[in-house]
This record gives structure tokens, C-alpha cells and sequence, in this order.
């Protein structure tokens, strides 16, 4: 059982089981952690272990920022 909360509404739900929009797994985001939300208009969950990945990624890409705030990565970083 999950909680859904729209953030601008407050509104709640419960959904009896939930899908890692990533990897496909089931998981029980109370129990477990993870994440359920929405991208603009896209529905997503990720389950722990994706959620552990996506923030290692935007940490990763995050010190890879030009002045103007674009992410840039070379190739020599592609290689590593
Ligand atoms: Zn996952």
C-alpha cells in the first residue's frame, strides 16, 4: 500500500501496490523508501535503488556545469 500526495492540492491517495517506473520492480515506498511523484504530467515511482542511482547521477552531472549552468561532460569523462 502506498500514500499518493499531490504536493499543490494536498490530496491523497492510497494504491495498493507500486511499480519502479525504471527497473519494474515492486516495492512499498512506507516500508522501503523510494520515491512516487509526478514529472510535469508523468506519473513516476523509483524504488530505492533507483532513486540511489538517479541522485548519484545529478550529483555526478551536477559538478560537471559550465558558468552557464549547461552540463558539460567530455569525452574523456565518457571513457572513465
Ligand atoms: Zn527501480
Amino acid at each position: 500500500m502506498a500514500k499518493i500526495i499531490k504536493l499543490h492540492t494536498k490530496e491523497s491517495y492510497d494504491t495498493p501496490s507500486t511499480e519502479c517506473s525504471i527497473c519494474r520492480c515492486n516495492f512499498n515506498p512506507d516500508a522501503e523508501g523510494g520515491l512516487c511523484g509526478s514529472l510535469g504530467i508523468l506519473p513516476v515511482q523509483f524504488c530505492p535503488t533507483c532513486l540511489s542511482g538517479i541522485i548519484s547521477m545529478v550529483e555526478f552531472l551536477w559538478d560537471k556545469r559550465d558558468e552557464d549552468g549547461k552540463f558539460k561532460i567530455s569525452d574523456d569523462d565518457e571513457n572513465k
